[in-house]
């Protein structure tokens, strides 16, 4: 059976970076539900008009549209270790998650939750910018943009959105947490401190459910 691993955290508690490191190292396909939604407001699509409201008000999109992403990564790579990174997010999303899992050979085999306090999280995300050409992420305190690239905020990054994410997260998310916390699937980890230590800290809890890639 293949893995599924759970990335719960607030936003900005530093899982899309690991879960992209990790699937450089290992052989895990990261799933990312915000990123596949980004997509969609891209493309400007119907449903993508609708969903880029809901994300530049922090809002979280319906448990089906993100429940319809994860099933079709699950349909798609029925072989293949998966990373889900910031999903479930309610505890409806959980309970989904557990239903229909087995319809793809698959269980969650372990939710890891990266702990970071607000500041951290506040002083993380207001400092981020994108490069729209390239869709590269600096920090204008950690990682400046070079001269010449011209960056902007993502309308969820502003002061106030964040606020608003990190209010939805522990009413709607820190719940799920405590889900898995009862399934005896949880693996806590504080996500501050240096990015290598926290990784170090990331594979002593999922070590047994990945394979280094060849
Ligand atoms: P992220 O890139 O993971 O920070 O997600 C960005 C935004 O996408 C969130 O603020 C939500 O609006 C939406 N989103 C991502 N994952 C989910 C999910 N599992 N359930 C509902 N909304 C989600």
């Amino acid at each position: 059976m293949a893995s599924t691993i759970v990335f719960i955290g607030p936003p900005g508690c530093g899982k899309g970076t690991h879960a992209a490191k990790l699937s450089n190292d290992y052989d895990i396909l990261p799933v990312s539900v915000g990123e596949y939604l980004r997509q969609e407001v891209k493309a400007k699509t119907e449903l993508g008009v609708k969903i880029a409201y809901i994300m530049s008000r922090g809002e979280l999109v319906s448990d089906e549209i993100a429940v319809e992403v994860v099933k079709g990564v699950c349909y798609s790579n029925r072989e293949k270790n998966i990373l889900l990174d910031g999903f479930p997010r309610t505890v409806k999303q959980a309970v989904l998650l557990d239903e229909f899992l087995p319809d793809y050979n698959r269980q969650v085999d372990i939710a890891v939750y990266f702990k970071v306090s607000d500041k951290e999280v506040i002083r993380r995300i207001s400092g981020r910018r994108l490069d729209p050409l390239t869709g590269k992420i600096y920090h204008i305190e950690f990682n400046p943009p070079p001269e010449g690239v011209h960056t902007i905020q993502r309308d969820d990054d502003r002061i106030e959105v964040i606020k608003k994410r990190l209010e939805l997260f522990y009413n709607e998310t820190a719940p799920v947490a405590d889900y898995y916390k009862k399934q005896k699937k949880i693996a806590e980890i504080d996500g501050e401190g240096a990015l290598d230590e926290v990784y170090s800290r990331l594979l002593s809890a999922i070590k047994q459910y990945i394979e280094k890639t060849a």
